[in-house]
């Protein structure tokens, strides 16, 4: 028997045992176990001994876990190093009253536990089917509106397709891709093509490392197609009620200058982490005769070429128009407002994905990831920040030279700039040489003084010439769009979305029930919404089917 094997044997055991001591051996101190959903019916992140051994208890009652044994169709038990830590670290499965189930156990050299995931994998009597046809969501109502069909939709409509549950996408795009096809030209995704697969349908194998943005455009058209997703395009969502007593919203959406009234059960707002674009009171802007765009309107370069551009704003959007601008034959001055962190695309920027290029299938690679708690993640990502300093350092020197400020209190890395704000970083595909080597200068946005309506005024008394002003100054959070679409009492209701809180360990609001019955989020990497949107999905189905209420016990409470 492995090392592991023996572990959950008697972990099962120990479940039962009414003595807590012989389950909290099992656990080291400081370690931390998730679940999803398999114990709790929440994605919910537990650290240390006696708060585990509490929890699991609480939860295995209800939930009466067996079964426990490595899973041998998946990954075989292997040393590995995690966050610079050696360990053993063993796929397995197990059983609940309700459903099947999957996990990830890490042994510390001592045998003891380190990390422990728990994650529902399919309920019994609800498993996954694929092929099932329906008749398309023209004539009836859909139980799920997904609003917006980028890929964070794309993913949930298919899970839940393969769970038997109607849904409908809308999406105010007149085209299934626009959302990637109406972006600049020299657009190409930043994650290399293993890590950004949909669910069920992979990326051909032969198609770049790097996709470029029409292809997958395509691609998504193709997946809605294939999948037989129902996704209405042209179509805006402009709001809703939720009727508590019959557990129904009633919403709007503008459909070739119509407006349907829908009924949903369920919302799930897939419309990008990043909501409204924010456009800042920038003084003395109206003195500029030129065109200013915020980037989320800006598409082409074509028409700048020989003429200038001022971006301002120096995250991933910022940096790339300039390049694109460049590239077209623009003159272009890049404004930067706060120090920016700089990651080169390679190998800096894929580190925290290198388990995907090492052999273990998608599906194990996603539960790996999966298994990995908050504090463990930091003390890995702290690591990967320092490795691509040292990596990236002839470029960071060569910025601090050209007059970029490189964000140098940043400790954890560009994934938790991602994760906490949104943004705050770029990844250099080109746009931070053509810097150094001085082809697109930067001017620091507190050294202009203000506009003109030939362009912008430095405080050294310089114009900087500009036929167009795009403005790369990000977005407003989901909380706001929540606001604007659905009123206050329901943004009140739902609470912060994104983000982690003051002591949580997870994503405020993500994937899991809120407070506001029937509204749930879906957003994040491809990576993510292939991961939680299975999470995502099944509690949604858990729901229609009655075997969770739609609010936990505690939204419950807080509500009442
Ligand atoms: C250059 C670049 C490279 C990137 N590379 C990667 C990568 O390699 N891997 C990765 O994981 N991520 C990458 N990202 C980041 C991220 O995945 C994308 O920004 C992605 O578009 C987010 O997907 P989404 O489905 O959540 O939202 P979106 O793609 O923004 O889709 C939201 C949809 O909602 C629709 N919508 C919004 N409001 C409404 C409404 N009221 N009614 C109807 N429809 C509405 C919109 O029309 C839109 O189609 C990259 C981003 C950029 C800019």
């Amino acid at each position: 028997m492995s090392a592991a094997e023996r572990w959950l044997a008697d972990f099962e055991e120990a479940l039962r045992d009414p003595d807590d001591a012989s389950l909290a051996k099992l656990f080291r101190t400081d370690a931390h176990w998730r679940d999803l959903l398999a114990f709790t019916w929440q994605v919910k992140t537990v650290s240390g001994a006696g708060k585990i051994v509490r929890e699991l208890k609480r939860y295995a009652e209800q939930t009466g876990p067996s079964g426990f044994a490595v899973d041998p169709g998946r990954t075989p038990p292997r040393s590995v190093t995690r966050a610079g830590e050696n360990a053993i670290e063993a796929i397995f499965r197990f059983d609940t009253a309700l459903g099947r189930c999957a996990g990830v156990l890490r042994l510390a050299p001592d045998g003891r536990c380190w990390t422990l995931l728990t994650a529902l994998d399919e309920i019994k009597g609800f498993e996954e089917s694929v092929g099932g046809r329906k008749p398309r969501v023209e004539d009836r109502e859909a139980a799920v509106l997904i609003v917006g069909g980028g890929h964070a939709g794309l993913s949930i409509a298919a899970r839940l397709k393969a769970l038997g549950v109607d849904a409908l996408i809308v999406d105010r795009h007149t085209r299934v891709g626009d959302n990637w096809r109406k972006r600049y030209q020299a657009l190409r995704l930043h994650n290399q093509k293993h890590v950004n697969h949909l669910p069920y349908m992979p990326f051909p194998p032969d198609w770049p490392t790097y996709i470029p943005k029409d292809r997958l455009a395509g691609w998504f058209e193709a997946y809605a197609e294939s999948l037989e997703l129902d996704f209405w395009t042209g179509s805006e969502f402009s709001g809703g009620t939720y009727d508590e007593k019959v557990g129904r919203w009633t919403v709007e959406v503008r459909r070739n200058g119509r407006t349907r009234t829908l009924r949903p059960r369920h919302i799930v707002m897939a419309t990008g982490v990043s909501g409204i674009p924010h456009v800042p009171e920038i003084p003395g802007l109206k003195n500029f005769a030129g065109q200013v765009v915020h980037s989320h309107g800006y598409d082409d370069a074509s028409e700048w070429q020989g003429r200038d551009a001022l971006v301002i704003g120096t995250g991933n959007s910022g940096h790339d128009i300039a390049q694109d601008l460049y590239s077209s034959g623009a003159r272009v001055t890049l404004a930067q407002r706060s120090p920016t962190l700089i990651v080169n695309i390679e190998p800096s920027a894929q580190l925290p994905y290198a388990l995907y290029g090492e052999g273990p299938p998608l599906e194990d690679c996603d539960l790996l990831t999966a298994s990995v708690p908050l504090a463990l993640l930091r003390k890995a990502h702290r690591a990967w920040a320092e490795q691509s300093k040292a990596f990236d350092r002839e470029l960071l020197e060569g910025l601090t030279r050209a007059g970029f400020r490189i964000d140098t209190e940043d400790e954890l890395g560009w994934q938790f700039k991602y994760l906490q704000h949104g943004g705050g970083y770029y990844f250099n595909v080109g746009c931070s040489d053509l810097i150094v080597e001085r082809k697109i200068p930067v001017v620091q946005f507190s050294d202009i003084e203000g506009f003109a309506a030939e362009g912008a005024k430095t405080r050294g008394g310089k114009t900087i010439p500009a036929d167009l002003i795009v403005l790369a100054t990000g977005y407003r959070g989901l909380d706001v769009l929540v606001r604007r679409l659905l009123g206050d009492a329901v943004a009140d209701r739902a609470g912060p979305i994104w983000g982690y809180g003051e002591e949580a360990q997870e994503l405020r609001n993500m994937w899991t029930r809120t407070g506001q019955p029937g509204l749930w989020f879906i957003a994040g990497s491809f990576a993510q919404c292939r991961i939680y949107s299975k999470v995502l999905a099944l509690q949604i189905k858990a729901v229609e089917e009655g075997l969770i209420p739609a609010r936990t016990a505690r939204q419950s409470a807080v509500a009442a």
